[in-house]
């Protein structure tokens, strides 16, 4: 190998090496299982195929059309739906290729501001402005950490949106959806939901049911509360039963093929189809686990003194919570937090205006579920964040407590083969 090669490796060990031992707590990662990852460094990765099985542009697609055809029969199952297009290449993606399929450029698109929750891609900054959409803000509840509903309803009567969209990065509760799909279909809206961070949740009979509940569709990433691949995924439980629908559900086939992909990463796709069967089997218990943890962690840091968002709504419904710790502070939180192998982001709250220096943490426990922990590991994690923000110790003395609690969780659960994950997760799965 050569220099450059050899520097490569070494940092990849390194990161490997560091995040076996330390708690990641970014709330939209994960772990994928054993099997997924297997697929991952599969032949699959080195293919192209473009459109739908049985009907490619490339030859050399037999297995993969067999798969991929298996992946969305699983995320109808998953989803309980009768459209997945599980090409999105991320839920960016999915976002945009979906913009595509409901809107033309100089439409409107109405969704939250992303200094209250929403993400980058529902900005005209970002993924809508791609495709020239105009952005109204609906108005935040910031005591709830909600979508405030009458401001919504009004926003949407008055604006008339092409797509009114919802959903969130920082998602503590679910959205009044319900409420507000009539009053957005009456407006002749396209109800899309984004369930980038709670799919997983989701899919497990937790948080929501979006498709239930009025959404046309839903986009989303498959690799934060669902533990698979990084990509994206679009479904609809539209039938096209009628000419009108059966456009619509073409539009949104277009949108994603050849709107937003060509080659659809082949290996993703696999290791989806290998995540959406490990859900069908383990994700109800699983999500049932990480909203226990995420309760938890948020009782037992506000009894060490954490102001953590909404205790009135018992914290959280999600993955997520939500903590303050001081004007301005968030950067220096969370840096000093990775100094003691605890990884978490820096975020804005309600009040904060300058995104680079806000006041406050987003913390996930999805990832540390996926390991094992439980709801009496919380308290401990809880101690640790304590010992940095709080009382101040050297970050790098805390280290040393991280590793030893890390300790005892290096499994990956909720998935099969759990023998065989520290395999793939202690010498970057090669
Ligand atoms: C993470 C996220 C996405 C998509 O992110 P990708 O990194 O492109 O998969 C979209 N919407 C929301 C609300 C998100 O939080």
């Amino acid at each position: 190998m050569n220099k450059d090669v050899e520097f490569i490796v070494e940092n990849v060990k390194a990161h490997t090496e560091w995040f076996r031992n330390c708690l990641p707590m970014i709330a939209s990662e994960n772990l994928i299982s054993p099997v997924a990852r297997e697929m991952l460094i599969s032949d699959f990765c080195d293919r192209y195929a473009e459109g739908h099985p049985g009907k490619r542009y490339y030859q050399g697609c037999i297995y993969v059309d067999k798969v991929e055809l298996k992946c969305v029969e699983l995320a109808k199952k998953l989803f309980k739906c009768s459209y997945a297009d599980v090409r999105p290449i991320s839920g960016t993606v999915a976002n945009i290729g979906v913009f595509k399929a409901l809107a033309k450029p100089g439409d409107t698109v109405t969704a939250l501001n992303t200094a209250e929750g929403a993400h980058i891609s529902h900005a005209k900054f970002g993924g809508a402005g791609v495709r020239g959409l105009n952005v109204v803000n609906y108005p935040f509840d910031s005591k709830n950490m909600n979508i405030d509903l009458d401001g919504a309803v009004k926003v949407i009567k008055e604006i008339k949106p092409r797509i009114a969209l919802f959903g969130q990065s920082v998602y503590l509760f679910p959205t009044p959806l319900k409420e507000i799909a009539d009053v957005a279909h009456d407006a002749g809206s396209s109800v899309v939901y984004d369930g980038a961070h709670v799919l997983g949740l989701i899919a497990g009979g937790k948080f929501q049911d979006p498709l239930r509940e009025g959404a046309d569709v839903v986009t989303a990433s498959t690799h934060k509360t669902l533990p698979g691949p990084q990509g994206g995924i679009v479904l609809s439980d539209h039938k096209g039963d009628t000419e009108d629908d059966k456009k619509f559900l073409k539009r949104l086939d277009s949108g994603v093929f050849p709107g937003v992909v060509s080659n659809h990463h082949l290996h993703h796709m696999a290791a989806k189809a290998v995540a959406f069967a490990e859900h069908l089997e383990y994700g109800k218990e699983y999500a049932d686990q990480i909203i226990r943890n995420a309760k938890a962690l948020g009782q037992a840091m506000y009894e060490l003194g954490f102001n953590v968002f909404c205790e009135h709504l018992g914290f959280t419904e999600s993955h997520q919570i939500v903590v303050g710790v001081g004007d301005g502070m968030g950067r220096w939180a969370a840096e000093a937090l990775e100094k003691a192998d605890i990884i978490v982001n820096m975020n804005m709250i309600p009040g904060d205006t300058k995104p680079l220096n806000p006041s406050g943490l987003r913390i996930g426990v999805q990832e540390l579920t996926r390991i094992g922990m439980k709801e009496k590991d919380m308290k401990d994690v809880a101690g640790l964040f304590k010992k940095v923000v709080i009382e101040k110790i050297k970050p790098e003395n805390v280290a040393s407590e991280v590793i030893e609690l890390r300790k005892d969780f290096n499994k990956i659960h909720y998935c099969f083969k759990e023998d065989e994950a520290h395999k793939y997760y202690s010498i970057t799965g090669l």
